[in-house]
């Protein structure tokens, strides 16, 4: 598609985040699926659900505008995707869970870069509500990017015990600390 106004480039860009937002309704039930921690399945459950309304939400946008949002294939998240879930296969437990949300806060970045434009267009162009609902997944995917963030805390030195690698000291230190995250509490609140 050639796009000479921002108009067009809004609609495009739109249509792009949903196929982003598609193909990560696809791969998700496959990460849950390899997914060993509870928390790390229960967090990824969620942002499937998640992931749905933000695709409704586009739907009801394109709607509005006269755009049909199945006019686009998201190459970068095609490609985000695939190396993520080849990452994740070359991995085994536990280290696998730590591949896993290293994979998915890069797909919530690139999705939230995404958002981020989309809204700022739609406020331009004068689409208040459209400008409201992007807020509101980009809220979303940044919340889901903490929450990763926060279990990568305790799957990351459960890798990192596990492996055979780096030297005693390394590992007792990012033990210490793995404790005090789990005494804290953070882990809970983070992950709800
Ligand atoms: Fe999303
Ligand atoms: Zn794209
Ligand atoms: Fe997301």
């Amino acid at each position: 598609m050639t796009a000479n106004s921002l108009q067009e480039l809004y609609a495009e860009q739109l249509q792009d985040l949903y196929s982003a937002e598609q193909q990560i309704i696809k791969a998700l039930p496959k990460m849950i699926e390899a997914a060993q921690s509870e928390e790390l399945r229960n967090a990824l459950n969620e942002h499937l659900e998640v992931t749905r309304t933000q695709a409704s939400r586009i739907e009801t946008i394109c709607e509005e505008l006269g755009e049909d949002p199945e006019n686009e294939k998201c190459k970068g998240m095609e490609g985000v995707l695939k190396e993520g879930s080849d990452l994740v296969k070359e991995m085994s437990e536990p280290v696998r869970d730590a591949a896993m949300i290293a994979a998915a806060q890069r797909v919530e970045h690139y999705e939230m870069a995404g958002y981020g434009t989309a809204r700022t267009y739609a406020s331009l162009l004068g689409y208040d509500e459209a400008a409201s609902l992007l807020e509101q997944t980009l809220e979303e995917e940044k919340e889901a990017d903490q929450t990763l963030s926060g279990l990568a805390e305790e799957l990351n030195v459960e890798a990192l015990e596990a492996g055979g690698q780096g030297t005693g000291e390394e590992a007792e230190h990012a033990t210490s600390r793995g404790e005090r995250a789990k005494k804290s509490g953070t882990r809970g609140k983070r992950a709800a």
